[in-house]
């Protein structure tokens, strides 16, 4: 299984030069692979940079097309119908700082991406790259934000989508999925079910491309633009500290990956910085294998409302502990509870209103400021990764109006305790 039937032999991926183990070193071609021959280890992109400035990048597209030349994908990228994702505001972040003790704090608001999370950035690049290899179907398994994002960038591109969801996501999921059109399935499992009838499925259809799956070491390239991002937006520098939450964790490696070629390449000063991981208790298992102490991540089976972080078993975890460990950070987890406090408390405090996973960055910085281990005087950036209007139902027996009156200017001020006149 390596590209789609008709596909050229050699494929256009602008930088990109193979694909080589992260385990064992071993090189193979581009192409649509995602494990080594050698040792069953995973395969990531690695590349062979041309000239790049800070001012070619400022001429690109305000979208993460402006970051090509740092990608696996052609140099006319943008010319294809895609979603153009990213370029999403860095926000100052001064009265939540102030409600959790950090000095000089930044949100990245990734909700205003076009399907309203991150994955817009990682599906534009793995479908750019499915389409240098000859792929026509675009599929993943999904926890729900990715399900969004497939479907949409498919519909934009002309491509069919197949996209599998357990079948007890967020209603708003579903049909913010649906409402595209494609091959949409509910599977009566949890995620890593879904994602193992993918990786059965991706075996037996050599033209659908799985961004999650045999596409994965592109798709995985498409978190590096939230760090390149983050850095150009604070004025081409590095923060001190960085807070990301994980599911399989691939978007937190990959932030660190782009922040080290941009130190490589001199486009940044290569200051130390420091990536926190954030999960929800009832899918913790790398905060488990972090504070244990272990290399190995042990997969659990999630009971949490944080659903597009319940990945059980998460393929990157043990490079989310290398990342975290290797920079001086850590990786915590908190409770539902917390989750639903700390949606609220970004909403009050910065007019943001975020999904579960926002819950869990926001509540996780808390408690590491708490314990110590996030500095609450170093620059900090909180990576916001999706939308809380897909996730109503984790705030929805927590907040309403205050009051429901007849439509008369007494009872509006009765309800706001205000005195009459
Ligand atoms: C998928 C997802 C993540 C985590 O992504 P991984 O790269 O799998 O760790 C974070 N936030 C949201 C909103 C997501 O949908
Ligand atoms: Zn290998």
């Amino acid at each position: 299984m390596t590209s789609a039937v008709d596909a050229p032999t050699t494929f256009d991926l602008g930088p990109a030069r193979a694909l080589s183990c992260r385990e064992c070193g071993h090189q193979v071609p581009l192409a649509a692979e995602f494990a080594c021959a050698e040792c069953f280890g995973p395969l990531e992109v690695s590349y062979e940079f041309g000239p790049i400035t800070r001012a070619s990048i400022e001429a690109g597209p305000k979208s993460i097309w402006r970051y090509r030349d740092l990608l696996p994908v052609p140099s006319d990228v943008d010319t294809h119908p895609n979603t153009q994702p990213g370029l999403t505001r860095l926000v100052r972040a001064d009265r939540l700082g102030k409600a959790l003790g950090i000095r000089d704090l930044w949100v990245k608001d990734d909700t205003g991406n076009p399907t309203h999370s991150f994955k817009d950035r990682v599906v534009a690049v793995a479908l750019a790259a499915a389409r240098q290899l000859g792929f026509k179907v675009l599929a993943c398994p999904s926890t729900g934000n990715l399900a969004n994002a497939v479907a949409a960038a498919a519909a934009r591109a002309g491509w069919e989508s197949v996209v599998l969801i357990p079948s007890s996501l967020e209603r708003a999921k579903v049909l913010t999925t649906a409402v595209y059109d494609g091959a949409l399935i509910a599977v009566d499992g949890n995620y890593d079910d879904v994602n193992r009838l993918a990786t059965e499925l991706a075996s037996e259809h050599e033209d659908w491309a799985f961004v999650n799956v045999n596409v994965r070491p592109y798709y995985a390239e498409g978190s590096k633009t939230l760090g390149y991002e983050v850095a150009e937006q604070l004025g081409w520098r590095l923060p001190g500290q960085v807070v990301v939450p994980v599911a399989s964790g691939s978007q937190l490696t990959k932030v660190d990956k782009g922040f080290r070629e941009l130190g490589e390449l001199g486009l940044v000063e290569p200051t130390p910085y420091r990536v926190f991981g954030a999960q929800a208790t009832g899918c913790s298992p790398v905060a488990t294998a972090f504070k244990d102490g272990q290399d190995v991540v042990r997969p659990v089976k999630p009971n949490t409302i944080a659903r597009s972080l319940a990945i059980g078993a998460p393929a990157d975890g043990p490079y989310v502990l290398d990342t975290v460990r290797r920079t001086g950070g850590a990786v915590e987890d908190v409770t539902d509870e917390e989750v639903v406090a700390a949606i609220r408390l970004l909403a009050k405090t910065e007019g943001i209103f975020a999904e579960t996973a926002g819950g869990v960055t926001v509540a996780t910085v808390k408690k590491l400021v708490e314990s110590g281990k996030l500095d609450p005087d170093a620059e900090t950036v909180l990576l916001i990764t999706g939308d809380g209007l897909k996730t109503l139902d984790a705030i929805q027996d927590h907040v309403g109006p205050r009051a429901t009156v007849p439509p008369s200017a007494a009872a509006v001020r009765a309800a706001l305790d205000e005195p009459g006149r």
